[in-house]
């Protein structure tokens, strides 16, 4: 299956859960379908985590051409979780790319609903 036609897969999947694609969707609606994800099973590459400015880049320029609708491979590259993660229990409460009342990671990159608990490989201070 090709890529496009992947992402078309995933966009219809959506509209006849959801009745509506993410790129389309409300914040709430965009939590519900990030949390549903976690509920069935989504794994995410949580490691490894970007040390250097170059590895954190490299990150970024995968996640940049994604669609809006490429939902599931945003959170898998990204590393999302759900919960906060490691020894130091860092999560988007602390992020410099979280927006406290919003409740959105405004990492263009990323641009999705988060909430304070949960926490992606993206986190930076
Ligand atoms: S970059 Fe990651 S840790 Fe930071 S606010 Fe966004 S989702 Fe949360």
């Amino acid at each position: 299956m090709n890529k496009e036609a992947s992402l078309a897969d995933q966009s219809q999947a959506y509209i006849e859960r959801y009745g509506v694609t993410p790129a389309e969707a409300s914040h709430d609606m965009l939590l519900r379908m990030i949390e549903d994800m976690f509920a069935d099973g989504l794994v995410t590459e949580v490691e490894p985590f970007p040390e250097t400015d170059r590895e954190f880049s490299k990150l970024l320029d995968v996640l940049r051409p994604l669609d809006a609708n490429a939902l599931r491979e945003k959170l898998v590259i990204s590393g999302w979780l759900l919960e906060p993660y490691g020894p130091d229990q860092m999560r988007c409460q602390e992020c410099m790319y979280f927006l406290v009342h919003k409740r959105w990671c405004d990492l263009p990159e990323l641009n999705l609903p988060a909430k304070a608990d949960w926490w992606c490989r993206l986190w930076r201070i």
